[in-house]
Formats: structure tokens, sequence, C-alpha cells
């Protein structure tokens, strides 16, 4: 009953011209249903990918943005801005974020607030490095992450968002984690939503995997019961890759 929904992280790749390139190349063969299709581009290409993208069932995403609506932030860029050239969606909380420009639980928080003031569709994501995994830190990292992220936020607010479970060692690393494993931790931040927002809202949310998802593993993902989809850096680059990995979801 939950729309499995398949988002591409282009990370800083692709130039607008390069965003158009992949736009005409994946509208003439989209012909997949039944599944949610976005594609989080850096800024710049995102409203050349608007344009080309039009008319299709292929929304455009984001990779980060500001919490603050406007203001002195030099380099920022707040949500309406991404809500008036058509954005729907917004990756927070990336690892690569968190690792590299200091996001912290805290920070992602409020962006989760003014995402979902702008309406837009946060997609959040959460996940355990390689040293907390071997601690066997997994579950108390997704639930600090989870609860962290949305505090504050209601259910039904929650219940539309979507949460990318990421540990942060299968990232770019070819090192995918098994989809029985992927499914147990998202499980767990399952019933975490479950435990704040309450069993409806725990139903409704939408769970991605993440790291090293391609065309020739999503189906195993797929087959679990708990996830809903997958979020995906390298293997969106290619039109005909992605549109594999919507056909498999
Ligand atoms: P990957 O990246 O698919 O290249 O492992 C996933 C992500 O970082 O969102």
């Amino acid at each position: 009953m939950r729309t499995p929904i398949i988002a591409g992280n282009w990370k800083m790749f692709k130039t607008m011209a390069e965003a158009r390139a992949f736009a005409q190349e994946a509208k003439a063969s989209n012909n997949t249903s039944g599944v949610q299709k976005v594609i989080c581009a850096p800024f710049t290409a995102l409203t050349a990918l608007k344009e080309e993208l039009a008319g299709t069932d292929i929304a455009i995403g984001a990779q980060n943005m500001h919490f603050e609506e406007q203001g002195a932030y030099t380099g920022e860029i707040s949500a309406s801005m991404l809500k008036e050239i058509g954005v729907e969606y917004v990756i927070l909380g990336h690892s690569e974020r968190r690792q590299y420009f200091n996001e912290t639980d805290e920070t992602v928080n409020k962006k989760v607030v003014a995402a979902l003031a702008a309406g837009l569709v946060p997609i959040v994501c959460v996940g355990e490095s390689l040293e907390q995994r071997e601690a066997g830190e997994t579950a108390n990292v997704v639930r600090t992450q989870t609860e962290g992220a949305f505090a504050g936020v209601d259910a039904a607010q929650v219940a539309d968002t979507v949460i990318a479970y990421e540990p942060i060692w299968a990232i770019g690393t070819g090192k995918s984690s098994t989809a029985e494993d992927a499914n147990e931790t998202i499980a767990i931040i399952r019933s975490v939503i479950g435990e704040r927002f309450g069993q409806a809202t725990a139903e409704k949310v939408r769970i991605q995997y993440g790291g090293s998802v391609k065309p020739e593993n999503i189906a195993s993902y797929m087959a679990q019961p708990d996830i809903d989809g997958a979020l995906v850096g390298g293997a969106s680059l290619v039109a005909n890759s992605y549109l594999q990995l919507v056909a498999g979801a």
C-alpha cells in the first residue's frame, strides 16, 4: 500500500547540459508506472531538469537547503527558493553532509521543519558507520538520528516524509548491505516512528535503502517487506540505469 520511491542522488555530478541530455534520454523510455520517480540534482541543474521533464511523472529534488527563510547566509539556498522553481523533494542529512559539512541531528531537524513548512518532501538520511556497526551500535544510531530529525514534527507530516537508511560503509563502495540486514534496520526505524508518532504513521512513512544499489540488486531489496524503494547515487547517473532501477521496483 506504500508507493515505492526511487530517488537518484546525483551528488556533485552533471552540468546543466548533461542534466538535459539525461532528461531527454529518460523521457524517451520512461514507461514504468506505480513507482514514484525523483532525481535530486545539483542546484544549478534543477531548472533545466524541470523544463526537460515537464509533462512526465519524474519529479525533481535538491540535495540540501538552509533552514532559514532568508538572511545573511552567504552561499545558501532556502526552501522557498527551491519550491519556486518546481522542486518537490529535498535530501536532508545525507552522511556526506554530516561528515564534510558538519550537519548534526539538530540542523537536520531544523531543515526538516523548514522543508515541510514550505511544502517540500524531505528525504531524511540516517545510517551508521562501519565502526558503529562493528560495535553493535546500529540500532542506537538510527534511533537517535530518526528521533532527532523528527523532533517536534506533527505525526501527519512525518507520515508524508521519506526516510533513507544508508549505512555509510555501503555508500559508493560497492559493498551493499544484504537485503535482510537492510530490512532489519529499516524495521527498527519504522518501529521508532511508531513509538513516537503512532502505528498509522509508521505504516505510511516510506523508508528507502541506499548504498551501492544497482539494477542487478534492486529486486532483492524490493522483495523485503519494510523496504519502500531506494536512494541511489552512482547507478542513477545514466538514464537507462535509473529507469532499470525504477522497473525493478
Ligand atoms: P551510491 O550512493 O548508490 O553511489 O552508493 C548512495 C547515496 O549516497 O545516496
